[in-house]
């Protein structure tokens, strides 16, 4: 049973393009050593390795040097928008007396495309056909607000947004479920590194689970909700995860894999995965 309608050009624009952005991730967050980032750094203060031209002077070893923060980390297209549409390729480096604005703006920005992506998936899951007007209503503001001048995106009520989307989000997930007549199935209250190898999760739903060094190797994930669970370091090496429901880039490059996972049609294989 298919999940998804394939139609991979509703994917374009949620894809982080870090070519057109000014290294707003590595300056406008907050991040820590312990994180898997180079150091503690203050929001707001630019990385010690984002080179003048935006781009990380270790790239080429974040996975050697253990940079598991930088490596998991993706803005799904949050980052070019503010830079190339909102500022029109200002950068907070050419008019530094804004860039205070400029990190509060990529932030609610990156907060609008994390639902964006949600939303747009939602409305590519077939059980969620019942909803697909009001969802595409979401996107629509969604994508208005992104557009938006600098001040009236400081001023969004974001939090009102978000709970009109997560309230749609939810019936989505049970319309799903319902579908896979999977909304009884139980799953571990502990994941944190135990052994599901070869295991049938589908249809389970791992919303905000830790799952956190969890072997899954070899394992189905056919319609198994994934919105907000904590995949680093799981293993997905030759899983299934092609019917996988809300799994982001960010989750897949924070977990482990091989060549022979099997990913959603519009997700990358991180190049840790061999
Ligand atoms: S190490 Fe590179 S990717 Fe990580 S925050 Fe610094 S500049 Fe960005």
């Amino acid at each position: 049973m298919m999940i998804h309608e394939r139609n991979d050009k509703i994917w374009d624009h949620m894809k982080a393009d870090c070519s057109k952005c000014s290294g707003l991730c590595c300056t406008a967050l907050f991040f820590s050593k312990t994180d898997g980032f180079p150091k503690d750094k203050a929001a707001g203060q630019p990385c010690t390795n984002l080179l003048n031209d935006y781009r990380c002077k270790i790239h080429s070893q974040l996975e050697k040097q253990k940079m598991k923060g930088c490596i998991g980390y993706d803005c799904f297209g949050a980052g070019q928008q503010v830079t190339q549409v909102i500022y029109q390729g200002q950068t907070w480096n050419d008019i530094p007396d804004r860039s205070t604005e400029i990190f509060a703006v990529f932030i609610n920005v990156f907060k609008l495309y994390q639902i964006r992506y949600y939303l747009i998936e939602a409305a590519s899951l077939i059980s969620a056909q019942p909803l697909k007007e009001s969802i595409q209503c979401l996107i629509e503001e969604n994508i208005k607000m992104c557009h938006y001048s600098p001040e009236s995106i400081l001023s969004l009520d974001l939090e009102q947004y978000r709970q009109r989307s997560n309230h749609i989000l939810k019936q989505v997930c049970k319309l799903l479920q319902q579908s896979l007549h999977s909304e009884d199935k139980k799953v571990p209250a502990n994941f944190l590194g135990g052994n599901f190898k070869g295991r049938d999760m589908s249809g389970a739903n791992l919303s905000s689970k830790l799952l956190i060094a969890a072997n899954f190797e070899k394992c189905l994930f056919h319609g198994t909700i994934f919105l907000g669970a904590d995949t680093r370091d799981t293993n997905f090496n030759n899983a299934d995860l092609s019917e996988a429901v809300f799994l982001t880039q960010g989750q897949v490059n924070s977990a482990k894999g091989n060549r022979n996972t099997k990913l959603p049609c519009h997700l990358d294989y991180p190049s840790t995965w061999k």
